[in-house]
C-alpha cells in the first residue's frame, strides 16, 4: 500500500499513516472541539475508514456521547503520553476525523477553499480571525437530520467579536444549526 502521509503521538509508540488526501478540513470551535483540543478549534482532517492504517502501537479509546446529536463519538489516544490521535463516530459511521496536528508534516496536502470549512462560529472564541472566501457555518455544516446547512462568506478577514458570536448564535438557532 503507496501511503501518502504518517503521522504519531508525543512519545512516538502509536504511529499511523493515510494513502488519500483529506477529503475534508474542518476547523471546529463548538465546545467539544475547545475542550478536546484546549485551544480555539479543532482544526480535524477527514479521511474514509479504510484510507487509515495504525502502523504501530494501540491507540486506548474514550467513549464520549455527544451533547448535540446524543450519538457516540470514540476518541482514540495514547495511553502513554495523551495525545489525542483522531475519533471515530457513531453518526459518521465511515470515516475518521484525525487532529491534524499529530501529521508530522502538518502541511502535507494542499487547502483548498472548497474543501476547507469553519464551523461553529457561534461559539468561537474572541480575536480568532475568519479568512475572507471560506465557507462559515455558525452552527455545524450538517443538520441532525444529515442535510446540509448554507455556509456564509466573509468578503474579508473578519475577527469574532462578542457581537459577531451573538449574532452567529441567534442565526444558527433561528436556522436550526444547532
Ligand atoms: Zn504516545
Ligand atoms: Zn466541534
Amino acid at each position: 500500500m503507496e501511503f501518502l502521509a504518517e503521522g504519531g503521538c508525543l512519545c512516538g509508540s502509536i504511529r499511523y499513516a493515510v494513502k488519500s488526501e483529506p477529503e475534508f478540513i474542518i476547523n471546529c470551535a463548538c465546545s467539544f472541539c475547545q475542550r478536546f483540543t484546549g485551544g480555539h478549534y479543532l482544526v480535524e482532517t477527514l479521511f474514509p475508514l479504510d484510507d487509515l492504517t495504525v502502523l504501530s502501537g494501540t491507540p486506548k479509546t474514550y467513549d464520549h456521547k455527544s451533547e448535540g446529536s446524543g450519538k457516540i463519538i470514540h476518541i482514540h489516544f495514547c495511553e502513554d503520553c495523551g495525545t489525542k490521535l483522531f475519533m471515530t463516530f457513531e453518526r459518521y459511521d465511515d470515516i475518521y476525523g484525525v487532529s491534524t496536528g499529530t501529521f508530522d508534516n502538518p502541511n502535507w496536502f494542499p487547502r483548498h477553499r472548497d474543501t476547507t470549512k469553519y464551523f461553529y462560529i457561534s461559539q468561537m472564541p474572541d480575536g480568532v480571525v475568519l479568512p475572507a472566501g471560506y465557507d462559515v457555518f455558525y452552527g455545524h455544516g450538517l443538520k441532525l437530520d444529515g442535510t446540509h446547512n448554507t455556509p456564509q462568506r466573509f468578503d474579508s478577514p473578519t475577527e469574532v467579536t462578542p457581537a459577531l458570536r451573538k449574532a452567529a448564535l441567534e442565526f444558527a438557532r433561528k436556522n436550526e444549526e444547532i
